[in-house]
């Protein structure tokens, strides 16, 4: 890992964890849009589902009371008191051309009639209905018996309604209106009472729209009729608006006052929800919304259920908003960690590196001789120790020179001490041209070095001082134009495994062989007699 980040350094993995954070992020958002409209697909689904169910159940709750209400007209049109009290009108009676106060008064007496009125009023009563009449074929009422506190409407005429104009072809018939007298919402039924197969009038019964409220519970419901004209619901303000498809506009203004007492119609606040893939079916008073629709069996009213779907979505939308938050502000904590830990890994190795070139840098400078580069008197030393020490263990022989400039002070004093220098660096050159690798020259002092030789018998040790005093004969420093050709002398000692001499003793020994070849005239090797296996002096 650590060697990963080092190779590709911090910059680059700040931006890979960046942009890797950031892609993360944005998948996160992807992902958590894609579920959040999973589960609103589900629950507009699941919503659209229990409005319908609801939808059903509320149609079949009015269904039940249309049931009863058609049935007990259907009973009436067949009862034989009915039969014969409208056939004494006849199938071709005309509307009666007295005042309807006239009429009125004319059949409340009529000793045939009143008795039908009276077991009418009984059957309104016992169950809960808005009325119940007959009509003569003309189409007037004849008897009637209405819920308490709405006023009678005897002599009324009807010819005009389309439940009157289904009994006239025989049919059952049924419609919404607006009471023409009681100005009452109620659902009128008729069936038709036929003698000899000739129509002679109809019963009439109808339900005031109130009275059926409880079919719908608690469900946030409302009916319309046949003409998509809200009829019942809970919200009175709702009443006289149209749902979405309502057919009330095709009728003509006169037909849409004699049913409704009215001629304009306001829209619901329902539309389909817009966009290519809306995530709600329907949009209701500015909010989602799931609906069901239901009719009754004869279609004469039909319920909606709406389901209000607002809260479900916000919520699923808040969870979507929320979990993004968690697991984003996690990835972004987890890349700033990590970005951290990045950091600090680069840093410390840039540190240790920076310790690291230092120690080495010291290292060098405490073991090299500032002046010529090659190792200073200390250093020279310590390898000449380690040496000794080698040698014992490994029963290997090793040679030690000891090398001086000859009459370098002239060198000095003809040409400057700045040349000499020069001359001084050059000279560490050209010997270094000579040594092996594992050779080790050092500056003891002034112009004084010494040079080891390690793995090397007396023959190599003479092979290599001859060398060395002849290559520095032969290659004078140049100085601009100036040549300054220097000479040196060397006092070799070759050591033998196992010899037991200090680095003390080995240098002084080397010292006593300069001397001699100081004594013997300079630019000369002379070697130590004594631990020479060629003693003599090689020039
Ligand atoms: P010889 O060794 O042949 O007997 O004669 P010499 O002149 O070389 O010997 P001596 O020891 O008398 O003089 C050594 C001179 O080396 C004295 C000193 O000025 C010079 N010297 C020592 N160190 C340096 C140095 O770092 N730079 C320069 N330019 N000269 C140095
Ligand atoms: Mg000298
Ligand atoms: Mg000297």
């Amino acid at each position: 890992m650590t060697t990963l980040i080092h190779r590709l350094g911090f910059r680059l993995i700040l931006w890979v964890l960046l942009v890797g954070s950031v892609a993360v992020v944005a998948a996160v958002w992807v992902g958590s849009v894609q579920f959040a409209h999973s589960r609103m697909a589900q629950l507009v689904e699941q919503q659209q589902a229990q409005a319908h169910t609801q939808a059903v159940l509320a149609s079949a709750n009015l269904n039940q009371r249309i049931a009863q209400a058609r049935g007990i007209a259907a009973t009436m049109a067949q009862a034989s008191n009915f039969q014969a009290a409208l056939d004494r009108f006849g199938p071709h009676v005309q509307p009666s051309p007295l005042s309807r106060q006239e009429r009125s008064e004319l059949w409340q007496a009529d000793p045939v009639l009143q008795p039908l009125s009276e077991r009418m009023q009984y059957i309104v009563d016992k169950f809960d209905l808005h009325s119940m009449w007959v009509t003569n074929a003309a189409g007037d009422t004849v008897a009637e018996g209405h819920a308490q506190g709405t006023s009678s409407f005897l002599g009324t005429n009807y010819a005009d309604r389309d439940y009157f104009k289904a009994a006239r072809l025989g049919r059952d018939g049924q419609q919404f209106a607006v009471g023409r007298v009681t100005n009452m919402y109620a659902l009128y039924m008729s069936s038709p009472v036929l003698v000899k197969d000739q129509f002679v009038g109809m019963v009439g019964v109808a339900l005031a729209m109130p009275k059926l409220k409880p079919a719908l519970g608690q469900l946030n419901a409302v009916v319309t009729d046949d003409l998509g004209v809200i009829v019942l619901a809970q919200d009175p303000a709702l009443l006289m608006q149209t749902m979405p498809g309502a057919t009330v506009g095709n009728l003509s203004a006169e037909a849409q006052d004699l049913r409704y007492k009215r001629t304009h119609f306001d829209a619901v606040d329902l539309r389909p929800a817009q966009g290519p893939q809306p995530l709600y079916p329907w949009h209701y008073l500015g909010q989602p919304h799931a609906m069901g629709t239901h009719p009754t069996s004869d279609g004469a009213l039909h319920a909606y259920v709406l389901l209000d779907l607002g809260e479900s979505l916000a919520r699923i939308e808040h969870d979507q908003l929320w979990w993004f938050g968690v697991v984003s502000v996690l990835v972004l904590a987890t890349t700033a960690l990590a970005i951290g830990a990045a950091y600090y890994v680069t840093t410390m190795q840039r540190q240790q590196a920076a310790l690291q070139a230092l120690n080495h840098e010291l290292d060098r400078q405490a073991n090299t001789d500032a002046l010529t580069g090659c190792a200073n008197r200390r250093h020279f030393m310590v390898v000449l120790e380690q040496e000794i020490s080698r040698s014992s263990r490994y029963g290997e022989d090793f040679c030690v020179l000891s090398a001086d400039l000859d009459h370098f002070k002239r060198v000095n004093d003809t040409h400057g001490h700045a040349a000499g220098d020069e001359v001084l660096r050059h000279f560490v050159t050209t010997i270094g041209h000579n040594l092996r690798e594992t050779d080790l020259l050092g500056r003891l002092g002034g112009e004084e070095f010494s040079i080891l030789l390690p793995h090397t018998s007396v023959d190599g040790g003479v092979m290599m001082a001859e060398r060395i005093r002849s290559s520095v004969e032969g290659s004078p420093a140049l100085l601009g134009a100036t040549r300054i050709a220097v000479t040196v002398s060397i006092g070799g000692i070759a050591v033998q495994a196992g010899a037991a001499l200090g680095v003390d003793a080995v240098l002084a020994r080397a010292d006593e062989a300069l001397y001699a070849a100081k004594q013997g005239g300079r630019n000369r090797v002379e070697w130590v007699p004594q631990w020479s296996a060629h003693a003599a002096p090689c020039s």
